[in-house]
Formats: structure tokens, sequence, C-alpha cells
């Protein structure tokens, strides 16, 4: 049976959602509260198991030429001293797709493009929604209304329409680290333009990551976390003297790095995550993306679990027909126990890395300089071939 879907939230998630839907014959509209969709920090990394989505949806091509590629990932302690550089071409054959770190603005274009910018509406937001005997009305700031027959609640991390679903207050957890990131013009100088990079010491961690599909234009996807208390000030005119003063005496690549970037350009994150919920779903709802598992970024793995639920919620949906409520239960099913283990494995490696045990992240530090990539890519695997379609 053909639907009327409503997806709130035109982030890679709704738009995912959205295209997903589509693709199963769903009369889809999307509605995003801003009026320029410009996605908040410099790139990601679409792992595996996302890109086979996106691959599935039919957008994996113009995703993987767009990226960049990262074919070595290589560990240094913050004098620069190389504790661990390995391949990761075992993982993507064992896998079956290569990772893609792509700009955010250009992930966000492509899905816009497939999902047809005319059935998406900006500047309009969604304040709430009822439960009819047919459908959901939702209702917006503007005063208007539109019905559906499911309504996919993709509104982020700080999502409203959750706990309108749950019936139920949802609160936002520190994980105890800020992360600044940045694109940055790829030189040898920097890293080798093929290798994921990362300096860790003292909790604090630099990462820069070839993110570009274009040789002529390399450029590397840049980041620093460092543990500070919330609310420490934000000033983006200071971000170079701050970062400066976090990574003073570090390696000279890092000190490269922190002359280079352009602060204008640097997003700011103090790093959240929720606790894993006990269902995804409300009736005629079904919440998506870092509405339902907002994690910590230290897997590179909210983005890609975003699309997982995506096409599960299509697939569950066309399994049971005419039946939205046994399709959302079905959703629910699939989906509940994988992104809570993602969440809280994703919680526990930013734990681990910033600090929070000072004595386990020193083990770590002591683990990456034994590392021949075994370790980390069997993790790595165990994520991937842990998502719907292998
Ligand atoms: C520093 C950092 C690094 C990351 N790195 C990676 C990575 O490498 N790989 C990876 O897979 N993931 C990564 N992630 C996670 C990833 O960014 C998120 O999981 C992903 O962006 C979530 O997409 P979303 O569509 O669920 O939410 P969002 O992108 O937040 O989109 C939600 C949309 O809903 C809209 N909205 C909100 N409220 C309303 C309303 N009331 N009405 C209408 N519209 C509304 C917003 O305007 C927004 O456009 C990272 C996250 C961070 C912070």
């Amino acid at each position: 049976m053909t639907l009327n879907v409503l997806v709130i939230g035109a982030g890679m998630g709704g738009l995912t959602a959205a295209l997903a839907l589509q693709k199963s014959g769903h009369r889809v509209q999307v509605v995003d509260r801003v009026p320029e969709l410009r996605p908040v920090g410099a790139a990601i990394s679409v792992w595996s198991n996302g890109v086979k989505i996106l691959k599935a949806l039919g957008v994996g091509d113009a995703i993987e030429q767009a990226s960049g590629r990262m074919d070595v990932m290589a560990y240094h302690d913050q004098d620069g001293t190389p504790l661990t550089r390995f391949s990761l071409r075992p993982l993507y054959d064992d896998v079956g797709q290569r990772a893609c770190p792509i700009a955010r603005a250009t992930l966000q274009q492509v899905l816009l493009d497939a999902v047809g910018p005319a059935n998406v509406t900006l500047g309009l937001a969604c304040v709430g929604y009822q439960v009819n005997d047919d459908g959901v009305t939702a209702e917006f700031a503007d005063g208007s209304t539109r019905r559906a027959d499911l309504i996919v609640i993709a509104d982020g991390t700080h999502s409203r329409l959750r706990e309108r679903a749950l019936g139920r207050a949802v609160a936002r957890r520190y994980c105890g680290y800020v992360n600044w990131n940045v694109r940055v013009a790829a030189t040898p100088d920097l890293a080798p333009l093929d290798q994921w990079v990362q300096y860790v010491g003292n909790r604090q961690r630099v990462s820069m990551m070839p993110m570009s599909g274009d040789p002529a234009t390399p450029e590397f996807y840049c980041f620093f976390d460092v543990p500070l208390p919330i609310d420490t000030p934000n000033d983006p005119a200071g971000y170079r003297d701050e970062l400066a003063r976090h990574f003073a005496g570090w390696a000279e690549p890092v000190q490269r790095l922190l002359e280079r970037f352009d602060p204008a350009a640097m997003a700011r994150v103090e790093i959240h995550d929720i606790e894993p919920l006990e269902t995804l779903i409300g009736e005629r709802a079904a919440i998506l993306g870092d509405a339902a598992h907002g994690m910590a970024p230290d897997l590179g793995q909210g983005g890609c679990q975003a699309m997982e639920d995506a096409w599960v919620l299509a697939r569950t949906l066309e399994d049971a027909g005419d039946d939205v409520a046994a399709a959302l239960r079905a959703y629910d099913r699939a989906r509940v126990e994988r992104v809570d283990e993602i969440v809280r494995r994703a919680r526990q490696r930013a734990d681990t890395t910033h600090g929070a045990d000072p004595a386990a992240t020193r083990a770590w530090y002591a683990e990456l300089a034994e590392e021949d990539g075994t370790r980390i890519m069997g993790g790595m695997r165990k994520t991937i071939l842990g998502g719907p379609l292998g």
C-alpha cells in the first residue's frame, strides 16, 4: 500500500529515510525548520555499513566519487613518535566496501537532489502532532497542519518530537570533551594524503582524514578533541590561541595544522549522547537518527546508524503491507538492540580516548604501540557486518 509519510528533519537521517521510503513507492514530504540546509560540521566518515545503504538507494556511487581515499590508518603519540600504522585494505576486502569520508555539505546535497527539492519544505518548524483514528496530524509553528499515515521523527539530538512519541522527557548527557572540526588543504607536510593520521596524548586527540574525491584539491577533515568542563566559553576569534595552548609542544605536523586552519570555518561541539532508548517508536511514529540514538562520535557511526534506521524502516513497511503498527513494531525489534550496543560502545570509546579513567587511557596508549591493525579492524568489522546489509 502507498502511504503518505511525513518526515520531520532534513538531516542525513531524514533525507535517507525519505529516499528509502520513496523507493518503496510511498509519498513522502520532508519538513525542516531551517530556511537553508547548512550542515554543522566539516565532514563525516561514512563507514562501509552506511555506504552500502547509500549504494542500495542509488546514491552510493556519487558519494564514493566525492569522498576521500582513506587506505591507511596511523596513530602517533603527541611527540610524533609512530605508535601503529596499517592498511585498511584487509577490512575493506572483508566487508566488501571502503569507507567514504566526505564533506557534510556534499552528502546533504546528494541526498537532497535524490529526494527531490520539491518534496522538501524548509523554514517550517514542527511543534507537535496528534494521532487520529486513521493517521497523524502534524502541527507547525506558522499555525498550519499536515496529515500523514506515518510520521518519521528525524529532528536530531535536541529532538522535541521524540518526547511526544515516547511520552517522557529524554536528557542529553555531556561526554566530557569538546571537539573542534574543520577542513584544511591536504599537504604531505601535515600527513600522507591517503592516510587517516591521529595524534593522541594527555587525554587529547588530533585527527587528519583525507576527505576530498578531487585529486586536484585534496583536503583533510581535521579535528581536535580536548576534555573540558561543560559550558567552557566559546569564542571563535580565540580558537587558534586556545588550541595552541592545549596542544603546545605537540608534534610538528600538529603545529602546522594549528597555523593553517581557518577559525571562521571551524565548528565547535560539546559532545553529548543520550541513554539508549527502550523503544524507537510511538503510535504512528518512527524515531530515527540522532533523535533516536544521539551518540558520541568516537566510532564514526551516528550518521551510519541513521542510514541503517532508514533502510530498515522501509523494509519493515514493505514486509508488513498496510499494517503500519506491525511495521513499526518490527522496526523497533530490529533497531533497539543494535543502536543500544553502538551508543554504549561509542561512549566507552569516548571515555577511553578522553581519560574518564586515566589508567585505562594510559593502557590504551600502550596497546596502540602493540597494535598491528588486527584488533582495531576487528572492532570495525563487527560494527559494519552487524548492519542490515551485512
Ligand atoms: C563531531 C562529530 C563528528 C561526527 N562524525 C561522524 C562520522 O564520522 N560518521 C558518522 O556516521 N557520524 C558522525 N557523527 C554523527 C552524525 O553527525 C549524526 O549522527 C547525524 O548528523 C545525525 O543526522 P540526523 O539527520 O539524525 O540529525 P541532524 O543532522 O541533526 O538533522 C536534524 C534536522 O532536523 C531539523 N529539525 C530540528 N527540529 C525540528 C523541528 N521541530 N521541525 C522541523 N525540523 C526540525 C534540524 O534543523 C536538522 O536539519 C558525528 C557527529 C559529531 C558531533
